[in-house]
């Protein structure tokens, strides 16, 4: 491009969007503007072109495989247990999920520990395990990659790529998972502010990758009472300020299992696309947060307790849909 500007190119359903890096003068924008095609040129809206609505008006959808989307008109939960510990243990816990509202399993095989004596995860044999599920249960699966040498292995196993709140800063990691094409699963930092999280999803949607979907997990503040605050408030800014879908974790927001349904019931009214949550069938020996896992009977509660309130904001189970679509051929 001409004055040293430099441009990407963006696809996306209903707009293609051409990001431009430098300073254009009021001239190149009146001639940008009046380019057959061009619907609008946007100046100056900070460095975060990418994620803003001001640019793509609608929601993005993530078709993140095996017919189930983040960000359409259906709320999306995704569950399963903090750590894949055992094939047993993880054929259980899948059953529980995908039978009661579920529809995309989750389950760490490479952990990002605050210690390092803890439990690491079963690396690549969790990744395996995973994918055997994925296999079996038809259920897509999201699982975490602390690595950008692991970037490869994990979407292969795995349909979604988890960035952990730890690695949200890591932009070599955020340029790797893009790069992989997969949808990416951002978790908010536990120390960063809206502005620096969607900084980082501009880290993957420059790779040339769409699929990004935001998860709110709790930020850290004065107050000891959760695990971390939940930031219920960032989720309707996000929700406001970009496209990208927004997804809850109120398991690791909160640490404490009996905490996970208020503030799932109140994420979903607060406009969040669907939400992450720690299951566990026998959470008393799970090898990773097992005090925040809900049990069989809490995940079955909670998806009740779900359904009606998702039914007065207008938007149906992701799972329920799914079954009506393959119970009706027409
Ligand atoms: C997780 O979801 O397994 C996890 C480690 O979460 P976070 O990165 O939000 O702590
Ligand atoms: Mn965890």
């Amino acid at each position: 491009m001409e004055n040293g500007l430099t441009h990407t190119r963006h696809p996306g359903p209903d707009r293609c969007v051409f990001a431009v890096d430098g300073h254009a003068g009021t001239a190149t924008v009146t001639r940008l503007a009046a380019t057959p095609g061009v619907i609008d040129v946007l100046t100056a809206p900070g460095d975060q072109w990418l994620s803003a609505r001001r640019v793509r008006p609608r929601t993005t959808r993530v078709d993140v495989g095996f017919g189930v989307e983040v960000g359409g008109d259906a709320f999306v939960v995704a569950a399963g247990p903090c750590a894949v510990e055992s094939q047993a243990v993880l054929n259980d816990i899948t059953s529980v999920v995908a039978l009661g509202g579920a529809s995309i399993l989750r389950g760490g095989a490479f952990k990002p520990r605050s210690h390092p004596a803890s439990f690491q995860g079963l690396g690549a044999e969790g990744l395996a395990l995973l994918a055997r599920q994925r296999e079996i249960t038809a259920i897509p699966v999201v699982t975490e990659v602390l690595d950008p040498r692991h970037v490869a292995a994990v979407a292969e196993s795995a349909d979604i790529l988890q960035i952990g709140a730890r690695n949200m800063h890591n932009f070599e990691l955020l340029k790797e998972a893009g790069r992989s094409g997969r949808p990416v699963l951002l978790k908010r930092g536990l120390a960063a502010t809206v502005d620096e999280w969607f900084g980082a999803a501009e880290y993957v949607l420059r790779t040339g990758n769409p699929h990004v979907i935001l998860c709110e997990r709790g930020i850290r503040t004065f107050e000891p009472a959760t695990r971390f605050t939940l930031d219920l408030g960032a989720v309707a800014v996000a929700k406001r300020r970009g496209h990208l879908p927004v997804l809850v974790d109120p398991s690791h927001a909160t640490g404490r299992r009996e905490l996970v349904r208020p503030l799932a019931l109140a994420a979903a009214a607060a406009g969040a696309d669907g939400l992450l949550l720690d299951v566990h069938t026998a959470p008393e020996t799970a090898r990773c947060d097992g005090a925040q896992a809900l049990t069989a009977t809490d995940f079955d509660r909670l998806m009740a307790d779900l359904r009606p309130l998702l039914r007065a904001l207008g938007r149906p189970l992701a799972s329920d849909t799914r079954v009506l679509a393959e119970g009706n051929p027409t």
